[in-house]
């Protein structure tokens, strides 16, 4: 499933597709939504912002298209007139002068009002999220030491969006990787100073992520990998998907595991057993 990264590159890419510009055409494939084409057409598209791993297209006069890709839905943006090339399900349109948004095969799409964005079932559970520049460190180390999250092995915490919104599998096994922590551990047990890495590296990777178009690794290191000749998804990261090669920090080998229903990719030699 993509993670907040990834979903916050879709928006960058969408909104520069249709944001300052009228739609003058909206189209969705479910039914219950056809009412909304008719209000939805002719107004300007103001933002197309994320929330975690949800996208909300905003229109100037209040509505609002929510939206989840889940794991199959995925973006497109075309000029005028065409489309894609692809055995998929077309499931939403946003048509202007110059190009089309679409939106293929996720199922999970709705159109709101903004007074309604407080009540929504699956936003008003999210907890802050990690790509949103006003989600500060301090945030995160309260919601460490808060009862509800405490006493949870950190390894699923960090996945559970009502704990931070934005973080997938990838980002979990780089981030308890790069602060040398087991994902069994609880923030109950950790130090502080362990705490603070945590908390800085749960904040610095997603972001360095969306920057750099998915690289967790180190930066340098990374760019040194490809420069010699790995492809991408062989050079972005610590640890994930890489069982059997060597710890960048160790030399030991990954190990993957099953934690939580969850493959875990993990250097036992750093991060303990
Ligand atoms: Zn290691």
């Amino acid at each position: 499933m993509p993670e907040g990264p990834e979903i916050r590159r879709a928006a960058d890419h969408v909104a520069d597709c249709i944001v300052g510009r009228v739609a003058d055409g909206v189209w969705f494939a479910f039914e219950h939504l056809k009412p909304f084409e008719r209000r939805l057409s002719g107004v300007e598209v103001c933002a197309v912002e994320t929330r975690g791993k949800a996208m909300l297209t905003r229109f100037a006069s209040g509505l609002l298209i929510y939206s989840h890709n889940q794991l199959y839905g995925r973006w497109y943006c075309c000029s005028a007139g065409e489309r894609p090339d692809i055995q998929r399900q077309l499931r939403l349109a946003i048509h202007n002068r110059k190009s089309s948004a679409l939106l293929y095969s996720a199922s999970d799409i709705d159109v709101l009002h903004e007074s309604e964005l407080a009540s929504h079932p699956f936003l008003s559970r999210l907890g802050p999220d990690v790509l949103d520049p006003t989600t500060e460190q301090a945030l995160l180390l309260a919601r460490l030491a808060d009862r509800r999250f405490r006493n949870r092995q950190i390894g699923g915490l960090l996945t559970d969006q009502g704990f931070v919104a934005g973080l997938g599998n990838y980002l979990r096994c780089e981030i308890l990787f790069v602060v040398g922590l087991h994902p069994r551990l609880r923030p109950a047990q950790l130090t502080d100073p362990q705490r603070i890495q945590l908390t800085e590296a749960m904040l610095h990777l997603p972001r360095q992520s969306y920057e750099t178009g998915g690289i967790t690794n180190d930066l340098v290191r990374a760019h040194e990998l490809i420069t010699v000749g790995a492809d991408f998804e062989a050079a972005r990261f610590w640890v994930f998907r890489r069982e059997g090669l060597p710890c960048y920090r160790c030399g030991a080998p990954i190990v993957k595991q099953v934690l939580g229903g969850q493959p875990t990719y993990l250097c036992l030699q750093c991060q303990g057993d």
